[in-house]
């Protein structure tokens, strides 16, 4: 048997003014042949999960590409193809099955429904061809995608921790059907639902019901059963919440399982809208606790959602509110980080840093901040994480510097990075676990790695492309109504 494993990942945000390139999966990781296998072996992600269940199938591997791009602006022309030409070419070549490892939510410049896309191609040459799918729990859901694959499941946790396990078991799903042991039929679900990202934690409710009620489908004998919550940052059609459930040979109760799930996520659509505070008031609030360390959240410009990670509004905030024994992860500005590696480590320096990113999606410019301050460590900031998400992958953050202003230390990487690993830290030299403040440029995914330190959260409503106000942004692509665009009591469609 011949198996050809492949990983296509990056969620678009189509509001995001930061070009998706090659040179963007080059900076995460981009691998073709065996050198995709090599570098993530033994990870704890879907692809690594496909390596194990293959290896143990006694299967001939073929793996075309493994890549993923962190979140940014809509795929570029060429860097689509290259990613789908090679998975196409590896099918073209004759295969058993593919194991995808893919995110859900990819819109390129030559299609908004990236892995639909894929997949239909994929089909086109291999009418017949199992394939099992992972997506993230972000995925915008699509009848190409469902029609296009065998099985199809998403992550159930969110900060993603369990990606690995949902690829063993959509794998074997697949092995299974393969032996001829089952027959993975597909019935899915939506609703006008845009639900918020800040909202989707597994932790909280109301995701945590909703995943709760997938699990409990699967232990009534669904082979598996996802609640996608959606990525909401997308002006694409089919943006929003969804629900997928594989039964063996049964595709009614499938669908009925997805449609039970998804009435109960409609039921509490108000839970899935982010309630703001005034910023200056939220800073107050943070400034009055004394047990650190306390985690405050840059959530509306989050890189892991497409953010620049260089708007500088609540870091401004921050300082002007004096706050002590602050660290921040991370802004990213390449410049800066030159500048502090020209100047040398306990040199100080006066910046104006971030604000290096115009925002047109949003009507903001980018504005930099003027910080004074010393250079305190300079990295080429390379790291492995340790900790629940992403275990065993290299992070490269590029050449790092900290600024320290004595209240505060600032991370200033030269590649977009999202904070969910105390490594971006400790790679560093600070000890996030004693400082009184953590300033994160994070949503929900900080909590993989800094839940456990934090004695309390505050979400701090800043500025950027990942504001969780609806009202800064222009919606044009997606189907309408949609809730909470437009204020609906019944969902007007089934699907
Ligand atoms: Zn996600």
């Amino acid at each position: 048997m011949r198996f050809v494993i492949a990983m296509m990942k990056h969620e678009t945000n189509t509001f995001s003014p930061v070009r998706t390139d090659w040179r963007r999966f080059l900076d995460w990781g981009a691998h073709f042949g065996a050198a995709a296998r090599r570098a993530y072996e033994g990870t704890a992600m879907p692809f690594g999960a496909y390596l194990k269940l293959a290896r143990e199938a006694g299967a001939e591997v073929v793996t075309p590409v493994a890549a993923e791009a962190m979140p940014s602006g809509p795929v570029e022309k060429a860097a689509y193809e290259t990613l789908t030409n090679a998975i196409l070419d590896a099918v073209r070549k004759g295969c058993d099955a593919a194991f995808l490892d893919l995110h859900g939510a990819m819109v390129a410049e030559t299609t908004p429904d990236g892995e639909g896309t894929l997949l239909e191609a994929i089909r086109a040459i291999a009418p017949d061809l199992p394939i099992a799918v992972t997506c993230d729990l972000h995925a915008n859901l699509t009848e190409k995608m469902v029609r296009n694959s065998t099985a199809l499941i998403g992550y159930k946790t969110y900060p993603h921790v369990d990606m690995e396990e949902v690829g063993g078991q959509v794998g074997r799903i697949l092995l299974r059907a393969l032996k001829g042991e089952i027959r993975p039929v597909m019935g899915w679900d939506r609703r006008p639902l845009l639900a918020q990202t800040l909202r989707m934690g597994t932790d909280d409710e109301p995701m945590k019901s909703l995943i709760r009620m997938a699990r409990e489908e699967e232990a009534r004998g669904m082979l598996a059963a996802t609640v996608f919550g959606g990525f909401p940052l997308a002006d694409f059609a089919d943006a929003g919440m969804s629900a997928i459930c594989v039964s063996d040979g049964d595709a009614a109760t499938a669908t009925a399982a997805a449609r039970r799930l998804m009435d109960a996520a409609w039921a509490e659509r108000e839970e899935f809208l982010y309630r703001h505070e005034p910023l200056t008031q939220a800073v107050a609030r943070a400034k009055a606790i004394a047990q650190g360390p306390v985690l405050l959240l840059d959530h509306a410009d989050n890189v892991g959602s497409g953010g620049t990670e260089d708007v500088m509004t609540v870091i401004a905030e921050v300082l002007r509110q004096g706050l002590e024994d602050v660290a921040v992860a991370a802004v990213c500005d390449p410049a800066a980080v030159a500048a502090m590696a020209k100047a040398g480590v306990g040199q100080t320096v006066t910046l104006r840093l971030g604000g290096r990113t115009d925002m047109p999606s949003i009507k903001m410019r980018g504005e930099p901040l003027e910080i004074t301050g010393k250079v305190r460590t300079l990295t080429d900031g390379e790291w492995v994480v340790r900790g629940p998400m992403y275990t065993g992958v290299t992070v490269r953050m590029g050449p790092t510097a900290v600024l320290d202003t004595g209240k505060m230390q600032i991370v200033v990487v030269s590649r977009h990075h999202e904070p969910w690993d105390t490594g971006v830290f400790t790679s560093v030299g600070i000890d996030p676990a004693a400082k009184r403040y953590l300033l994160l440029k994070s949503r929900i995914h900080y909590r993989a790695g800094f839940a456990p330190l934090g004695r309390a959260t505050l979400t701090l409503d800043g500025e950027g492309v990942t504001t969780s106000d609806n009202s800064r942004l222009e919606f044009r692509q997606i189907r309408r109504p949609i809730f909470p665009l437009d204020r609906l009591n019944a969902p007007p469609e089934k699907r």
